[in-house]
């Protein structure tokens, strides 16, 4: 395995555009080109996206609200939050993921409701947001960078944040099981779990409190989604 330390970004980056597009770009995909555990993965994150879209909008309407969908990946959050009336600001670090999030958006939305997509990584995105939603991207951060991405997610928010993240309650099941999430070359890019305690504590570092907590699982799949207001 290659080690990723200090490269870790630059290493993430390259999977995305590359490798790890193609793998992706399937799973969130609707094609029959997935074998069966990428298939149960779709499913899982299916449900992520569904739980997030629920969490948003079950006590208020997201018409007008402004978002940032920090890597948004082929874009499977940023579309509905967008159908929904949102104004969507949608960000990855992979050019190849957003270039296949745009094209995704300009065939399902019209033009007025499209989201601002960009390339960046979340480190450099900057402004407010009523919301910042950040899905299944901590996977790419080590405990000891994981703390200042979560700050940085917050302080671009002004009423909510919302994460989900692999978490390590599961870690023996995922170890188990995660030769077949990331098989062949693509295995360089590591998998990071996190604890909803350190996750919390990073949180409330910085002024933020868990106000909403769900728990996504498949047989291949575990996500921990939690929502985060001030406190
Ligand atoms: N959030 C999307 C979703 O749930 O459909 C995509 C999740 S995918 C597992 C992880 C995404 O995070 C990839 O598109 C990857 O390029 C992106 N990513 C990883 N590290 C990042 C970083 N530092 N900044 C921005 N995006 C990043």
């Amino acid at each position: 395995a290659e080690e990723v330390g200090g490269g870790d970004k630059e290493v993430v980056r390259e999977y995305f555009n590359s490798t790890g597009f193609e793998r992706w770009r399937k799973i969130y995909g609707d094609t029959d080109e997935v074998n069966r555990v990428q298939k149960d993965i779709r499913l899982g994150h299916a449900k992520t996206v569904e739980n997030t879209m629920l969490m948003l909008t079950e006590d208020r309407s997201l018409a007008g609200v402004t978002v940032c969908d920090a890597g948004c990946g082929t874009g499977l959050l940023s579309i509905p939050l967008a159908k929904e009336g949102a104004i969507v600001s949608a960000s990855d670090i992979s050019a190849a993921m957003v270039a296949e999030a745009e094209m995704k958006a300009k065939a399902q939305l019209p033009s007025e409701n499209l989201p601002k997509f960009e390339v960046n990584d979340l480190e450099s995105l900057s402004g407010k947001y009523d919301t910042v939603v950040c899905l299944d991207v901590l996977i790419h951060y080590p405990q000891n960078k994981a703390d200042g991405m979560i700050a940085h997610l917050a302080s671009l928010a002004e009423k909510r944040v919302i994460l989900s993240f692999a978490p390590k309650t599961f870690y023996y099941d995922i170890l188990k099981r995660i030769g077949e999430l990331f098989p062949g070359p693509s295995k360089a890019t590591r998998a990071y779990l996190h604890s909803e305690a350190d996750v919390e504590r990073a949180l409330r570092k910085v002024g933020w409190k868990i106000s909403k907590r769900g728990l996504t699982t498949t047989q291949f799949y575990f996500s921990r989604l939690i929502e985060a207001v001030p406190m």
